[in-house]
């Protein structure tokens, strides 16, 4: 979406130009999946598919939001009146944003805001994420609060976690602020240290296909909930503070440990082998193995599949055709139960691939699937 159509369209809306144009991301998780809430690694990277946000300071208590993506009108809320819970619109998250800030001490008394994303929304693709950080950007930078970009990312995570009531973690808001292009984001969800490691597809003759299944999630639904606080017992069961804390090589004795609670131990073991994927992959890319990094993206499906158990047969039949087909490596990424898969491939097998996967789903009667390719591209910035 250009950044001169948006303010365009601010103007139309509000009587004057925007003071600023802001775009944030959505991302994709490369690998380190269901990590994030116990302390673990993550590794996402940005799309190139992004909220752009243009928007003006007030000063006069009037915060004014607007959608192009929604139907409906511009929506007026006052900044001092906000209070988690009073919203189940989409205004929730940047109101939510606005909410945080000034919780935190920082005297936003209002703004003019309109938007309008390219980020595919319920697709696993983090779009709440990427609209929650244009707001915390624009109002960063139009109001001088200095914050830097993971605090920003935390701030976010606050409102969609307290005002919203979506219990994420803290890998979407970071991937959208943080993001550098052709690099991949190494997170440390405990200490929220971060490398940039990089990932040049395209140097390899690769290509990493985004398949989103079209299948809706209800990430704030009852079987995150049910996975988070299965690996808090898990966690307490085993005596540390978070899974993350369950070394690689002393998993067999803490599963043996967890006596006949089978569903934590399977729980337990993805969270601990996940972690040691993502270091694997740290590893591969930082050697310049990118190709090498395909069959660990697939053993982390299957552990999402049989141990985890939130994938759903429209990624599975995404998964197996893209390995069928000659893919590298294939994975459901994002929360489950829906969403997107991504494929690591040749970049001469593209075609071949897609065609596969939409026949695929065609055969089994499943909607079809949009499938566009992900390169690791910027994460938020100002556009004008
Ligand atoms: P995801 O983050 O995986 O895309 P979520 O359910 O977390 O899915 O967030 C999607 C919600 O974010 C939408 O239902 C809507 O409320 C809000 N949202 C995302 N993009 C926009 C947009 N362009 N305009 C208005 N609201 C949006
Ligand atoms: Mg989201």
């Amino acid at each position: 979406m250009g950044a001169q159509r948006v303010a365009e369209r601010f103007t139309e809306l509000y009587g004057a130009a925007p003071q600023g144009v802001w775009a944030a991301p959505g991302r994709v998780n490369l690998i380190g999946e269901h990590t994030d809430y116990n302390d673990g690694f993550v590794m996402p990277f940005a799309l190139p598919h992004q909220v752009v946000a243009a928007v003006s300071r007030r000063d006069d208590g009037v915060l004014r939001l607007h959608s192009a993506d929604v139907e409906g009108g511009v929506v007026e809320l006052a900044p001092t009146a906000l209070a988690p819970g009073g919203d189940a619109e989409w205004t929730a998250y940047p109101a939510g944003v606005v909410w945080a800030l000034r919780e935190a001490g920082h005297a936003v008394a209002g703004a003019d805001i309109h938007l309008s994303s390219t980020v595919p929304t319920g697709a696993g693709l983090s779009s709440s994420a990427a609209l929650e950080v244009v707001v915390a950007l624009a109002l960063n930078d139009l109001y001088g609060l200095g914050l830097r970009r993971w605090q920003l990312a935390r701030l976010c995570q606050r409102a969609e976690n307290l005002y919203v009531g979506a219990p994420t973690g803290i890998m979407d808001q970071t991937a959208s602020a943080c993001c550098e292009p052709g690099h991949a984001l190494f997170l440390d969800t405990r200490d929220l240290s971060q490398h940039q490691i990089p990932f040049d597809l395209a140097a390899g003759g690769l290509r990493l296909l985004v398949v989103d299944t079209q299948v809706k999630h209800a990430h704030s639904g009852g079987e995150y909930g049910k996975r988070r606080a299965g690996c808090e017992k898990g966690a307490a069961l085993l005596g540390v503070d978070a899974l993350r804390d369950v070394p690689y090589d002393g998993l067999d004795a803490a599963l043996a440990g967890l006596g006949d609670e089978e569903e934590v131990r399977r729980l337990v073991r993805h969270v601990v082998t996940e972690d040691q994927r993502v270091e694997r992959v740290v590893g591969l890319l930082r050697s310049g193995e990118v190709r090498a990094i395909g069959p660990v993206l697939t053993e982390g499906h299957v552990s999402l599949r049989d141990d985890f158990r939130i994938s759903c047969p429209e990624l599975d039949l995404v998964v197996d055709t893209a390995l069928a087909a000659g893919a590298l490596g294939a994975r459901m990424t994002g929360g489950g139960f829906g969403g997107s898969a991504i494929v690591l491939t040749e970049v001469t097998e593209v075609d071949t691939l897609t065609k596969a996967i939409e026949e695929a789903f065609a055969g089994a009667g499943f909607t079809t699937p949009r499938v566009f390719e992900a390169v690791p591209s910027a994460g938020a910035h100002r556009l004008d």
